[in-house]
């Protein structure tokens, strides 16, 4: 079924049932990423987000969304590194987008980073482009949607960094949900 919803939050945890993502310290990567994505439900006034389904491929959710112009998108996932020093927040936009500044999709990653580092207490690393990122694209944010959003919203190798994750995971979904609110009442 192809539900068609143009001015909608599309919200999704990276990684699924059978692509855990990054593995470190005895968490998955996609435990942590559903685990946010569900404080952000819960913590939403907005009932019409549009979710992934934890069983689906990124490409079955991809084909399933269909995101027009006005609408969100917002991907959520854990970054890695090969020591358990490095922390941080960042977020990735695609190259359009990264270019103009002072596109919604680049004021809403800008968003998104400060308020994470700020309540988090972890490194603001920026907004990026998606070709900084290992893909020179990334196809969630480039479906035709008025913002697309794709957070690293901290190292999962990083010691510490999902048990603090966890104790804020409500104050995090609050302020999320806020910002995907305020960014989609922004595009009509
Ligand atoms: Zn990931």
């Amino acid at each position: 079924m192809i539900q068609f919803s143009p001015l909608r939050i599309f919200l999704s945890a990276g990684h699924h049932d059978k692509d855990p993502g990054a593995v470190a310290n005895g968490y998955k990567e996609a435990d942590v990423t559903k685990l946010i994505r569900d404080s952000i439900v819960r913590n939403s006034e907005d009932k019409n987000i549009v979710v992934d389904k934890d069983w689906e491929t990124n490409r079955q959710y991809q084909n399933r969304i269909k995101p027009g112009a006005g609408s969100v998108i917002f991907d959520i996932h854990l970054n890695a590194a090969a020591n358990n020093t490095t922390r941080g927040v960042e977020s990735y936009v695609n190259r359009k987008d990264f270019a103009n500044k002072n596109s919604a999709s680049y004021k809403m990653a800008d968003e998104v980073n400060l308020f994470l580092s700020k309540e988090l207490g972890i490194k603001n690393r920026g907004v990026k482009p998606e070709n900084s990122s290992q893909h020179s694209t990334i196809g969630i944010l480039n479906l035709g949607s008025g913002i697309a959003v794709l957070v690293e919203v901290d190292f999962i190798t990083g010691t510490g960094a999902v048990e603090n994750i966890m104790v804020k995971k409500d104050i995090i979904g609050k302020g999320l949900a806020k910002i995907l609110k305020k960014y989609d009442d922004l595009v009509q």
